[in-house]
């Protein structure tokens, strides 16, 4: 991937009928009963899990009285919210035979069973994971948060490293890939991790500047067993995109990339870093992305981090950014196609709106279409996705295995390779204090377990995961001193 972008190619819920993100939201408290959770501790591990609810969905064999009972008590629980959450049972087990399906659901039924039903939720091993695959780039994006450049970085790993990175995501039960950079179509090894990551069950999506994509390349996207490709495009306008890409032409192909790989069926969404340089051109990219027959938009929030602080003037004021998402939030009820936000606060406002649209996005890779009879549950499911993923059901690995809580985070963890990547997931103190909404700048706002505010915004801005997030409206006042101390740094 080009730039800034990252954290949001994810899961196209055209691929299922059941939405998986509204399915585990609204499982919630019916897997949080005793018995369940005994049992569910009993599973060793994801995979067995996985094959448990492959058992449940009768497309496999149960191996032994045990995976027989516990898929007995999961045919319970299914069914008994199939009745209350008002969905069918059956559309169900047809999604579940998808492998991405299954590893989703028992990634958060492990997480319930370790945890409880935590607000909001934690989980065994992040949902997603957004791979920094290389530092090597074709562009030179003024945005750029992982700084990439025309060469790969000498620490990059070798490809048994990455395969030993995948096989490790696979035994924690991360259920999707999104492979980002630097931009991933430019390295040699891309085509080979991504086949065996789609092999193994993986959720794969690519995040790329899309210059890459011919009609071949599309289709071997498609072979290879990519499902949803998120490409970046900052303005309508393609001398200002190339502009700030630092590239001749490079709108045209990306745009030609898009084209591309839609015409080869995949999904596909368009990425834009929203700033103060574009935000008013919002509506024109939505014209545009409709008229390319996206799938999807997402404004990134945008990080001053990376090259991004070369240009923190650019940074939206609450007001700028809580108008944008308004308007997001409309043109998302309105159309078909998908229209997200990095900035967490889009959680509460589509749960102000909720009684107009019936929709909630609760985080930035998910909307729950939920009917007017469960609208006052928006509230609950929204905190039990929770806004900001950072280090809790998200979180990025670099081009050299370090893991970091998110793509706009830089904070070394830990490294895979090193370190084992689950024992970095459970032990390390940034991510426990990332997941505790009690204890950030947050603790006293009704919305903490909602949003949470962007982390990495707070440790841009304050050098400290736990501080404020200056976009909210709420911090208004931090807003106006920061904005005094650009200005007298200027
Ligand atoms: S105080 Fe924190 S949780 Fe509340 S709205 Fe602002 S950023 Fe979100
Ligand atoms: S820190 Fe949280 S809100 Fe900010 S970009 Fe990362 S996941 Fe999103």
């Amino acid at each position: 991937m080009d730039d800034k972008n990252g954290s949001s190619a994810t899961v196209s819920e055209d691929d299922t009928n059941i939405e998986v993100t509204s399915l585990m939201a609204s499982l919630q408290k019916i897997f949080n009963s005793r018995l369940f959770r005994f049992a569910m501790k009993r599973v060793e591990t994801p995979r067995k899990l996985e094959h448990i609810v492959g058992v449940y969905a009768g497309i496999l064999e149960a191996r032994g009285i045990r995976e027989k009972t516990i898929s007995y008590l999961l045919q319970k629980a299914m069914s008994k919210s199939a009745s209350r959450f008002g969905f069918a049972e059956e559309s169900l087990k047809e999604a579940l035979k998808d492998p991405y399906t299954r590893k989703a659901i028992a990634n958060i039924l492990m997480g319930i069973a370790k945890f409880g039903i935590t607000r909001p939720q934690k989980l065994c091993a992040p949902f997603m994971i957004v791979w920094n695959f290389t530092k090597q780039c074709n562009l030179r994006c003024r945005h750029c948060y992982a700084n990439a450049g025309p060469h790969p970085a000498p620490d990059e790993l070798t490809l048994s490293e990455k395969l030993e990175v995948l096989r490790q995501l696979d035994e924690a039960g991360v259920a999707a890939i999104s492979f980002s950079g630097g931009e991933p179509l430019v390295n040699k090894d891309f085509w080979n991790v991504a086949k065996r990551a789609a092999e193994m069950g993986f959720y794969i999506s690519v995040a790329t500047n899309g210059t890459l994509i011919t009609r071949d390349v599309a289709k071997r996207l498609k072979e290879t067993g990519v499902r949803y490709v998120e490409v970046s495009i900052d303005s309508p306008n393609p001398e200002e995109h190339d502009e700030f890409r630092g590239i001749p032409r490079a709108w045209k192909r990306s745009i030609e990339g898009i084209r591309n790989a839609k015409k080869e069926g995949l999904s596909v969404g368009i990425a834009m870093t929203v700033t103060r340089a574009n935000h008013r051109q919002l509506p024109e990219m939505m014209e545009l992305a409709r008229n390319l027959n996206a799938d999807r938009l997402i404004a990134f929030n945008f990080v001053p981090t990376g090259r991004g602080k070369e240009i923190i003037e650019m940074d939206l004021s609450p007001d700028e950014r809580e108008a944008v998402l308004s308007y997001l939030y409309e043109e998302l009820t309105a159309g078909k196609m998908q229209v997200f936000s990095t900035a967490p606060m889009y959680a509460i406002v589509s749960l102000k709106n909720i009684d107009k649209g019936g929709k909630l996005t609760p985080t930035h890779f998910a909307e729950l279409s939920v009917p007017d009879e469960y609208l006052s549950a928006g509230f609950a499911l929204g905190e039990f996705l929770g806004g900001c993923g950072a280090g809790r059901i998200y979180c990025s690995i670099e081009h050299n295995g370090d893991i970091q809580p998110c793509v706009f985070l830089p904070i070394k963890v830990g490294n895979v390779l090193r370190d084992g990547f689950l024992n970095v997931w459970y032990n390390n103190e940034i991510l426990h204090e990332l997941r505790d909404r009690d204890h950030y700048a947050c603790s006293h706002c009704e919305y903490r377990y909602i949003c949470g505010g962007c982390r990495a915004r707070a440790y841009a801005y304050y050098g400290n995961v736990s501080a404020p997030d200056p976009s909210c409206v709420f911090n208004r006042d931090l807003w106006n001193e920061l904005t005094e101390e650009v200005e007298a740094s200027e």
